[in-house]
């Protein structure tokens, strides 16, 4: 057979990542390494009881059994 199935989606409605301009591409990219940058170090020099109670409020933000 033969026959042609139709596209849901024309290719030319898909965005291509060269429509983003250059400055909010490069925004994003800041962002996303500050953001990065603060987990990494944030956890890096946090105080060991710093870090208990912070995973410890995540398990009480989770509704998991606690105490
Ligand atoms: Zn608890």
């Amino acid at each position: 057979m033969n026959a042609t199935r139709p596209t849901a989606v024309s290719p030319d409605a898909l965005s291509s990542p060269s429509d983003t301009s250059l400055s909010t591409r490069l925004l994003g990219a800041a962002t996303a390494f500050a953001l990065g940058a603060f987990f990494v170090w944030g956890a890096g020099f946090a105080g060991a009881e710093t870090l208990h109670d912070t995973a410890h409020d995540a398990r009480h933000a989770m509704g998991l059994p606690c105490h």
